[in-house]
């Protein structure tokens, strides 16, 4: 593939790539060299009106079409995409920066999941029957919300397009996805496979652009539900401004979970987890577990083998295969990370190994931050507290059960937790305690189509995945319906 990946246009309307030169420039670089590979347009307002009506129309188009179709439809998308898995891999190395080792197994592969598992489901799902005496009776009946608006970040542009759009149009609505406008490309590939598939055009609509075009969106009339996956504050305001119209919303928000490793865990393994848990994606996912809380017993065992295996990680270019730490997203994320960095130390933790920019020699111009692991973290360093989406873990230390909940619970996020023990009744019983929307015990960052997912506190509203995400984008009606004459006192 070559750095020439300038779509035939920005933005994917109506079945077709459009483009507007009106609209503000988006340059989009390569992380692993700094150079452009393609120049896109933000939307101007023209291309804003013409995917919401052009979406409005797909969606009555689809809402008629039976559930089973419309499961036939996603089923043949997440064909095509498995089918195109490599080149959809390439082309988010190239988007995101991340290594092709990575996105070869978890990015397309895992939008295709979504669209199989919602795909699979939707024709078997039904309403209920409520007997209600007399002959009387009520059931409800699933309806679609209308045009529903996908915002994305940039650090899975391909499956968070397909965890919005696979319950969205199973459901029977239509899509409107704004990607970040730092991650532009893999989205309209998406665009592109569900007119292939067979999806009436304007049904996933991609329209391009920084915030205000997503302000745009959220704001326009013909939207019903807005579901983003972003930081806290665009979520306090993309939130806010749908409250004000009383639109529907999903918010998978920022994270600063916390990994629990107790004396008796398998070290092993909860290094590995800890190390996927903060330097997978270069540390750039939101529910990283960057509070790793280790018992004080294995502590310094811990750190030491931590240390040996995060220095053995392989950094460069990230078409390499063999590659398995690419670079960050971009030069400003990079900056964030290197700053936080010097906030740990001039706090008083000890950078133990990495947070340093490297220049591998298969790609000096990267924007590359080694792995960075601070011990000696205390609760109350910023880098212990605030979200750096980046590839910075903190070590802590803890001596006991009670201590370490209250600690892994005070902040005001809850996107995910890990525990890592032998005990399985101590296991569920600090599963119970903790404050998070995802957990797992064991593993982390597990996060297969079937199992909800999501935040509590300040990390969001609503389930992506499994089942319980098709309530977030459908509605119910209620029908009464009367056996015997009205009884009425007039
Ligand atoms: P941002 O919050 O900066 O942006 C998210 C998206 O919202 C982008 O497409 C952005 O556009 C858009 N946007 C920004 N302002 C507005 C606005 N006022 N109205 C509508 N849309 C707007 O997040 P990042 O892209 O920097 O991604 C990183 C964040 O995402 C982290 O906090 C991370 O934790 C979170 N995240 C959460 C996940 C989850 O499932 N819980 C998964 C992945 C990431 P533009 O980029 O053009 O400004």
């Amino acid at each position: 593939m070559s750095l020439s990946l300038t779509p035939q246009g920005s933005h994917f309307v109506d079945g077709a790539y459009v483009e507007d030169a009106d609209g503000a420039v988006i340059d989009v670089i390569f992380p692993a060299t700094g150079e452009q590979m393609a120049k896109l347009h933000s939307a101007t307002t023209a291309i804003v009106e013409a995917a919401v009506e052009s979406a409005q129309r797909a969606q009555r188009i689809w809402a008629a079409v039976s559930p089973l179709e419309r499961g036939r439809v996603l089923q043949r998308a997440a064909q095509l995409i498995r089918e195109n898995n490599e080149a959809l891999s390439e082309l988010e190395t190239y988007d995101t920066g991340k290594p092709i080792q990575e996105t070869l197994v978890a990015d397309a592969t895992s939008g295709a999941d979504s669209l199989e598992f919602f795909g699979g489901m939707i024709a078997a799902d039904s309403g209920q029957y409520i007997p209600l005496g007399g002959g009387d009776f009520a059931l409800t009946k699933r309806e679609p919300l209308g045009v529903c608006l996908g915002i994305g970040a940039w650090n899975y542009p391909t499956q968070i397009a397909c965890w919005k759009a696979a319950p969205a149009l199973a459901g029977g609505n239509a899509m409107i996805f704004k990607p970040s406008e730092t991650t532009p490309l893999c989205a309209l590939k998406i665009a592109e496979i569900f007119i292939e598939a067979g999806a009436p055009k304007g049904l996933f609509n991609v329209v391009q652009g920084y915030g205000d075009v997503g302000a745009m969106l959220v704001n326009h009339p013909g939207i019903e539900k807005v579901s983003l996956t972003g930081s806290v504050p665009t979520g306090r305001k993309v939130a806010g401004a749908a409250a004000a119209a009383l639109k529907h919303i999903t918010m998978e928000l920022g994270g600063k979970s916390p990994i629990l490793v107790f004396e008796d865990a398998d070290i092993e393994s909860a290094i590995g987890a800890a190390m996927l848990g903060n330097f997978y994606s270069s540390g750039q996912i939101c529910s990283n577990g960057t509070r790793v809380f280790v018992h004080e017993a294995i502590h310094d065992r811990f750190v030491a083998r931590l240390t040996e295996r995060t220095e053995s990680i392989l950094i460069g270019d990230p078409r390499n295969p063999d590659v398995q730490y690419g670079p960050m997203v971009t030069k400003a994320q990079m900056q964030i990370a290197l700053d936080y960095i010097e906030i740990g130390k001039a706090e008083g933790a000890t950078l133990q190994t990495g947070g340093v920019r490297v220049s591998p020699s298969d790609a000096p111009d990267g924007f590359f931050v080694s792995p960075a692991v601070f011990i000696g973290v205390t609760d109350d360093m910023r880098i212990a507290r605030e979200e750096i989406f980046g590839p910075v873990m903190s070590v802590l230390k803890f001596a006991s059960e009670d201590e370490v909940v209250a600690r892994a619970n005070a902040t005001e996020f809850g996107l995910a937790a890990g525990i890592f023990t032998q005990d399985i009744t101590r296991a569920h019983r600090v599963i119970d305690r903790l404050e998070a929307g995802t957990c797992w015990i064991n593993t982390y960052n597990q996060t297969p189509v079937q199992m909800p997912f999501g935040g509590v506190k300040a990390s969001g509203f609503g389930r992506e995945n499994s089942a319980a995400a098709l309530d977030h984008y459908t509605q119910l009606k209620s029908v009464y319906v009367a056996a015997g004459p009205v009884d009425s006192p007039y």
